[in-house]
């Protein structure tokens, strides 16, 4: 093979030096920008091959954070949902309660060792803003988190949470006041004060290499789950994720593409949000809908309009509405490597009361998104189907939205 060419295995562990999967990542940004980039991109490498960084962050998320996660073979699940077999990644033990937690502790290590005292980070539904205020207040850090004013006030109690740990909020009062909003403002703030700050992002997008940072720390989930798999002498059919940003689906594939041979390796599903439905213009489903486009610094499916302008997204979980998706996805989805489904609120409801009702487990609703492709896999894969789904995160934070849903009425 020509040494021009990377072999299909270099583009699974990719990106390549520019930061691109195939065609979609790379840097699009203000050349200012361009610097703290490569430093990171330093950092981050010698913190990767120095084994004291592994074994600082290992401890942590053994000891703080209570990994590993437990895989919880779902049996009164299975039998609802018609399949074989249904193993729950529980992401929703980890400490704030989500798969976050995982990246916030990683960043806000790397930010340490590059003698940042500051972290700032962006959020939407407050739970990424939550995860880093955590991390920074465990490691002593200066914490400004990002956050649209509708957002500040649909998410008042992570808000509170955020200040009770010691982070400052910052109101962003620009376009429609959501999660889009406050990355454009976080990244500008960053170029600002690049030299005393490190910013932490939340999902699997963004300027290389924070897709490839953010892969690295939740790759813990896929790592754990082939262990456990195999520890329970068992397999998996198909392994499933939601796709927001594509965080912790990311976390959950990668490992699989990475380790497990094609020839063995289980159907990978990443459940995207439908919202109100693919043709009502409602959704967040951007493989399913959108365009390459460039946004927040890389170039990936991204829902526009005509003229080629971002438009909103929308979903009942507000983890899942971001109008992006990670770049990596995006080349997964091309290359036939992950399926990507949408799923809308409605099934998304019906799947979220099918947990806590057979298994007395309040799911996250954007965790629920992937349990609801549980009977469109039984339909399949037949009965003897064995499915694993990551439980991103708990649902304590979404009670209100389910009860004025109707939800246990
Ligand atoms: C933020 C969030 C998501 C979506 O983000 P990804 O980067 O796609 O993982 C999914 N589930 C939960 C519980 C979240 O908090």
């Amino acid at each position: 093979m020509s040494e021009f060419l990377p072999s299909a295995e270099d583009m699974l562990s990719g990106p390549d030096a520019h930061g691109f999967f195939g065609p979609y990542g790379g840097t699009f940004v203000p050349e200012t920008v361009v610097p703290a980039l490569r430093e990171l991109e330093e950092a981050f490498e010698t913190a990767k091959a120095d084994t004291g960084f592994a074994a600082e962050l290992g401890v942590l998320l053994r000891d703080y954070t209570g990994r590993p996660t437990p895989l919880y073979r779902a049996d009164r699940l299975a039998r609802a949902a018609g399949l074989g077999a249904v193993f729950l990644k529980r992401e929703d033990l980890n400490h704030t309660g989500a798969h976050k937690i995982n990246n916030t502790l990683g960043q806000c290590l790397l930010a340490k060792r590059m003698g940042k005292g500051r972290v700032i980070a962006e959020t939407g539904a407050g739970q990424h803003g939550v995860a880093t205020a955590t991390a920074a207040a465990l490691m002593g850090l200066e914490c400004a988190v990002f956050m649209g004013v509708e957002d500040i006030r649909r998410q008042s109690l992570n808000v509170y949470r955020m200040r009770l740990l010691g982070s400052e909020v910052v109101p962003v009062d620009e376009g429609s006041g959501t999660l889009a909003d406050a990355v454009t403002a976080a990244l500008r703030h960053w170029v600002e004060r690049v030299n005393d700050t490190f910013y932490a992002i939340g999902s699997a997008i963004g300027p290389h290499p924070y897709p490839a940072i953010v892969r690295e720390f939740q790759s813990v989930i896929g790592t754990e789950t082939i262990a456990q798999l195999a520890e329970k002498g068992e397999r998996a059919d198909a392994v499933v994720a939601c796709v927001g940003g594509g965080s912790n689906a990311i976390g959950m594939f990668h490992p699989f593409l990475r380790d497990v041979p094609a020839s063995e390796r289980p159907l990978l599903l990443g459940a995207e949000a439908a919202g109100l439905g693919l043709d009502s213009g409602k959704h967040g489903a951007s493989i399913a809908k959108g365009e390459p486009g460039v946004t927040h610094g890389f170039y990936s499916y991204l829902l526009q309009d005509e003229a080629g302008n971002p438009v909103e997204a929308y979903s009942i979980s507000a983890g899942l509405d971001y109008p992006g998706v990670g770049p990596e996805h995006a080349y997964l989805h091309d290359e036939g490597l992950v399926r990507y489904e949408a799923v809308t609120d409605a099934e998304a409801l019906a799947a979220f009361e099918q947990l806590c009702v057979t298994e007395g487990i309040i799911p996250a609703i954007e965790s629920a998104h992937a349990l609801a492709l549980l009977p469109r896999l039984a339909e399949e894969l037949g009965p003897s189907g064995r499915v694993v789904v990551n439980v991103s995160g708990r649902g304590d934070k979404d009670i209100d939205i389910v009860r004025e849903a109707g939800l246990g009425a």
